[in-house]
């Protein structure tokens, strides 16, 4: 936990390692960066021995004055997402990791989601007597209209390989549930939390801001997927949607 003013930020990781190589991952990546930027990169955020990028899924809670905000749930359990098997009906601690942040999930006022990525809203909902069910009973889950939007005709198109079926089983039952609020993409959450339009790696992409006290910080969701982006923002990675549009995005900050 660290403190942001009079906010409190929590990170919850949920997976975390050496996944893909940079190239994969970057396909603008070359491997001069790695070498001038080890100092720091390795061990970290650069696996040497795989060659492999360290990635990190990760949630983080918001404890302002008055609430109790995730920001990103990552990828859950028992979803079936056959073809990354690593996310393939899961079962991980993360609500026991989350509680020992001191949050049930009762107590989540706000879910927030930078965009609707699998890895992003899996614990929105959990598997409850065979169906999804909102896994945060009492949390409105604010999402960008224009991302929801985006994923919704995608889905009509194809709800089984459009987003390895998350809008299906995590974010229509937060709609369905009655949950769900789309907002502008620059929506202000409260005093100090607030949407900004972040476009590219999704069409309605956003990234969270708060600030507190005097101090300020940013949520980038999958705008900056790894921290070599901090030395090459110019690489966006194959998951991006409009590559050039987060590019510019990320120059932008
Ligand atoms: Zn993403």
């Amino acid at each position: 936990m660290r403190s942001l003013g009079e906010f409190e930020l929590t990170r919850v990781v949920e997976m975390e390692g050496p996944t893909h190589r940079p190239d994969f991952m970057f396909p603008d990546a070359t491997s001069d960066v790695f070498e001038e930027h080890a100092g720091w990169l390795e061990p970290r955020y650069f696996d040497r021995a795989s060659g492999r990028l360290i990635l990190c899924m990760q949630a983080f809670v918001i404890r302002t004055e008055r609430h109790t905000i995730v920001v990103d749930t990552c990828i859950g359990n028992d979803k079936p997402r056959p073809a990354r098997p690593e996310w393939h009906l899961r079962n991980a601690p993360f609500l026991d990791d989350l509680a020992r942040t001191g949050v049930r999930p009762e107590d989540v006022d706000f879910i927030l989601c930078t965009h609707l990525h699998a890895d992003h809203v899996g614990w929105n909902t959990r598997l409850v007597d065979g169906r999804w069910a909102p896994t945060f009973p009492n949390a409105k889950y604010i999402f960008a209209r224009r991302e929801y939007a985006f994923w919704e005709a995608r889905h009509r198109e194809d709800a089984e390989s459009a987003n390895h079926g998350a809008f299906a089983d995590s974010v229509l039952p937060v709609m369905e549930a009655k949950q769900a609020v789309l907002v502008d993409s620059d929506h202000q959450i409260e005093d100090g939390v607030w949407f900004e339009p972040a476009p590219g790696h999704t069409e309605g992409n956003v990234v969270i801001n708060v600030r507190s006290g005097g101090e300020s910080a940013v949520f980038t969701g999958d705008v900056m997927h790894h921290p070599v982006q901090l030395v090459r923002p110019d690489w966006s990675s194959r998951f991006c949607e409009d590559k050039a549009l987060v590019r510019t995005t990320r120059a932008a900050r």
